[in-house]
């Protein structure tokens, strides 16, 4: 089978409660990149990369595109049931830019599937179980707010959160303090800085929390600040923006440095690279939250099959992106029930996009 055709198409991904909000960013929509993969075979195969913004990570929507334009042309004519060997070559045509390799390498997976006539979670190794634990985002708002927004969410079976700080010492307790109290035994939090708070502001706030029933993720911009932070901390701690690297979580365990990273499947291009951080992680016992920096249904879709081929223990949470969207890209995607999302059992990713949405393609290499 040989790679004939890729198409790229653009879309807004609205939300459901009128914005995004973190560390001091906040966003009404998210701008997702479909990929379309066309081969000799008449099999497609459907990717996804979805920046948080231009100012989350070193990538944007933009970026993501141009990038896929100079590796576009390195894949065709390549056979996608060896992901392997298509990721290689896209790692010879453009030196770093995993998020731009990203869209393409889950199209790539996502015919690999089809061809065999498997899901993705099983050539990631097999699934340990059809349904993933999903944790529900409390975007920063005010505290009443945000303790709104975790009672709808508990409401609906949902009994793991990420709470979004970084707006400053005095406001950031005051939500913690909010959450922590209607907080349940059963239930689990995190508190994301996403890297927000100086080093002065992290220890002021690693002393108040002590006693509160929450873990601190990516507190500071800088490792070796979050490093510092380590052992005035009471609470779990997890790294997210830093774990950019398998070096940087080579360094990161070699230094005790956090309970648990986050792992975005677009910080290392695609599943392939991915599939490669979540064996370096089983080997050194770290923890994983298993996610993408955004996306819709597809992005998804490759979340649930790599988090489902993850062994239970080893795996925190993993998000449901299209689950805050008023818009829907793509038909059999991860159905969201009791704080879980299922794996879908289709060849490939499992998902199909809505027709419409295909109609323009923004880039189109032959
Ligand atoms: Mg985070």
């Amino acid at each position: 089978m040989r790679i004939t055709a890729i198409r790229a198409h653009a879309v807004d991904l609205f939300l459901a409660e009128g914005s995004y909000s973190w560390n001091t960013q906040s966003f009404p929509s998210f701008d997702s990149t479909i990929v379309e993969i066309q081969t000799d075979e008449g099999l497609t195969g459907y990717g996804e990369i979805c920046p948080l913004g231009p100012g989350y990570m070193p990538s944007f929507a933009e970026g993501a595109r141009a990038g896929m334009e100079v590796l576009a042309r390195a894949l065709i004519g390549l056979d996608p049931t060896k992901p392997n060997v298509a990721a290689a070559a896209m790692d010879t045509a453009l030196k770093g830019h995993p998020y731009a390799k990203s869209g393409l390498d889950l199209a790539i997976w996502d015919l690999a599937g089809k061809a065999a006539g498997v899901p993705v979670s099983t050539l990631l190794g097999g699934a340990f179980r059809d349904q993933v634990r999903l944790f529900r985002v409390i975007s920063r708002d005010a505290p009443a707010a945000m303790v709104e927004r975790l009672l709808e969410a508990r409401e609906r079976g949902f009994i793991q959160y990420q709470m979004k700080v970084g707006t400053g010492v005095a406001e950031d307790l005051a939500r913690m303090h909010a959450i922590a109290d209607v907080l349940q035994p059963n239930e689990v939090l995190a508190a994301d800085a996403n890297t927000a708070w100086s080093r002065a502001e992290a220890m002021q706030i690693a002393a108040a929390v002590s006693e509160l029933p929450l873990a601190i993720e990516q507190p500071c911009l800088r490792y070796d600040e979050c490093l510092a932070l380590r052992p005035h901390l009471a609470r779990p701690l997890i790294l997210d923006e830093v774990m950019d690297s398998r070096d940087a979580i080579r360094q990161g365990a070699a230094d005790g440095a956090m309970d648990i990273i986050n792992l975005k499947i677009s910080r290392f291009g695609g599943l392939g690279g991915a599939m490669r951080t979540r064996d370096l992680c089983l080997d050194l016992g770290i923890t994983m939250t298993i996610e993408d920096t955004w996306g819709g249904e597809i992005a998804t879709a490759a979340i649930a099959h790599l988090a489902a081929a993850t062994p239970d223990y080893a795996h925190f949470q993993s998000s449901a992106f299209h689950d805050y969207h008023t818009n829907p890209i793509a038909t059999g995607g991860p159905v969201v029930a009791d704080g879980h999302m299922s794996v879908p059992d289709g060849p490939g990713l499992g998902i199909t996009p809505i027709p419409d949405l295909l109609r323009e393609p923004i880039l189109e290499v032959r």
